[in-house]
């Protein structure tokens, strides 16, 4: 019997295929083989475009602490920063409903369906024609949504959906492994940070059972014991900190507080430690229409102290701090301005690394070198940004903004 003829069309839709599914095994060894973070998101973006022929990618993760997506990776790096700041929500949006059923699913025209978020779009110049979709999912559970965007020819098909899961699966056991590898990272840097005060705390302690050590020398190697101990409780309270945050465990309440409030609030908690140094600080009066932000007022508080206490404790004696509040763009911006030694250049850029501390301000004051780095975490976690400005010998100042609508 002759064999029924499939045509040309059908045997090159059979190659496509093969060749598609053999490009996906290739990838997919990559991916297993990257514990960098940002380096293996961009490797699945990037693969997920060529494999589906699409216009653009998307990961978005689950955020813990706001219970919301979050753009994690996109193609478009320009658009990168704007985006991170707009979490997705679970309710009303595509990438919502794919979390939620942990099923694909294919949306042919973005622009008819209720459920297409459009924030985004108003935000960047990308318009969002068709979507294509495919749960992270991670030992049963769903971790984030992969998505493609706007097939270049046609519309997608059952073999875009099938190749997006199937790398989807690859990548979400590739994201949680890197995710590991990141937690292990930190860990290993604080217990190599640990390492200082104890070894200081040892050696005093040897210094004291010396005979014959005089008294004045006994208080101040008594007084180095107190210090450091005092160190190694901040530091492992804000390591916890920064851990939870990092993980994404930590939560955060969503609450509108008035933020003039919380600033003076503040002001008032670090008074009597500015006055020890003959450091005042100086806020204008309370504005008529004080801007209600919504998020962590207790973690907002944390921003604010570590600000003013760093402010305080890196000016000089008798020094002024200027704090300031400011809107602009449908954010609060508030400023805490010093007249210290400032930051030298080079330092700059590593301000908000975990564990950096300018080297000459650990002989002239005590830190763990975790505050800023916290502080900008939770900043973001509510759509903020940090930033800081610095001349050496004038002063300092640190600024975030908060977004109003969040
Ligand atoms: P810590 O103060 O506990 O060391 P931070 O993360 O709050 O940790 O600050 C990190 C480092 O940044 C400090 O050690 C200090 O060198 C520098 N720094 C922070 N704030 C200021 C400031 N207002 N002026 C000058 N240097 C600062």
């Amino acid at each position: 019997m002759a064999k029924p003829y499939k045509g040309p069309e059908r045997r090159k839709d059979h190659s496509l295929r093969i060749r598609r599914y053999r490009r996906l095994l290739e990838v997919t060894r990559t991916l297993s083989s990257t514990l960098d973070l940002p380096h293996l998101l961009r490797n699945i973006i990037e693969s997920a475009r060529e494999l589906t022929d699409t216009e653009a990618v998307s990961i978005m993760l689950m955020d813990a602490s706001t219970g919301q997506l979050r753009f994690e990776a996109i193609t478009n790096k320009d658009d990168a920063a704007a985006m991170e700041r707009i979490p997705v929500p679970i309710e009303g949006s595509i990438a919502g409903t794919i979390f939620t059923t942990a099923k694909p699913l294919i949306i042919a025209d973005a622009a008819s369906d209720p459920r297409h978020f459009r924030k985004v779009d108003n935000t960047i110049t990308f318009v969002t024609r068709s979507i294509l979709g495919a749960p992270l999912i991670s030992k049963e559970k769903p971790i984030g949504v992969l998505q493609v965007l706007n097939k270049m020819k046609g519309s997608f098909t059952q073999d875009d959906v099938e190749i997006l899961e199937a790398l989807a699966t690859q990548a979400a056991v590739a994201i949680v492994n890197a995710r590991l590898f990141q937690q292990s990272d930190l860990i290993a840097e604080m217990v190599h940070e640990l390492r200082t005060p104890l070894t200081s705390i040892s050696a005093c302690g040897q210094l004291l059972l010396r005979p014959g050590l005089p008294p004045d020398k006994r208080d101040e190697v008594a007084q180095v014991i107190q210090n450091e101990t005092a160190r190694l409780a901040a530091m492992t309270t804000d390591f916890l900190d920064l851990a939870r945050l990092e993980s994404g465990r930590a939560h955060f309440e969503r609450e509108p507080f008035d933020m003039d409030l919380l600033c003076r609030e503040c002001i008032n908690i670090v008074t009597p430690q500015a006055a020890h140094r003959g450091v005042e600080i100086h806020f204008p009066a309370s504005q008529p229409a004080a801007p209600k932000v919504n998020g962590d007022r207790s973690k907002i508080k944390q921003v604010v102290l570590n600000l003013l206490t760093n402010a305080i404790k890196y000016n000089r004696e008798n020094g002024q701090i200027y704090v300031a509040m400011a809107l602009s763009e449908g954010a609060v911006k508030v400023s805490v301005r010093d007249t210290g030694r400032g930051i030298p250049a080079e330092a700059l850029p590593r301000m908000f690394e975990k564990f950096y501390r300018v080297p000459d301000s650990e002989g002239y004051t005590q830190g763990t070198g975790l505050g800023l780095a916290i502080a900008k975490r939770i900043v973001e976690t509510h759509g903020g940004e940090m930033s800081l400005e610095s001349e050496q010998d004038v002063g300092t100042t640190f600024c975030f903004t908060l977004p109003l609508d969040l």
